[in-house]
């Protein structure tokens, strides 16, 4: 059970608080706070500004990883076989988090490249 500071931020522990991002359509962990701090982080749970940009790469796009396996070969697999591909993809997702607005930049490799959006509401498990 995910626990909400507000509609758009979710407790992740001590040091951590999470934003569900609109173009991965998954949650973005950062790190705001103890020895292993990488993000600023405004406290403000409601309207959050968090510096410096916020950058995630998953698979290929994560420099350790290039030239190995990753979805791309998995999804082409699938493909070939005649199913539907998995859910998961290589992917780039770069941002600025600002007064509760996301600000994609031109290297996100997914739909809101280029865009700025309101923070959506962090989706909470049912049940
Ligand atoms: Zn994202
Ligand atoms: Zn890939």
């Amino acid at each position: 059970m995910t626990k909400l500071l507000s509609p758009v931020l979710a407790d992740y522990g001590e040091h951590h608080v999470a934003f569900w991002c609109p173009g991965c359509h998954c949650s973005h962990v950062l790190s705001v706070s103890g020895p292993g701090a990488i993000w600023g982080w405004d406290r403000n749970v409601d309207r959050p500004t968090f510096t410096p940009s916020v950058l995630f790469r998953s698979g290929h796009h994560i420099p350790s990883e290039a030239g190995k396996r990753c979805w791309c070969d998995a999804n082409r697999e699938r493909v070939a076989e005649g199913k539907e591909p998995y859910g998961f993809s290589c992917g780039v997702c770069h941002s600025f988090v600002t007064d509760g607005r996301v600000q994609f930049l031109g290297d996100c490799t997914h739909h809101l490249a280029g865009q700025t959006v309101d923070l959506p509401e962090y989706p909470q498990c049912r049940g």
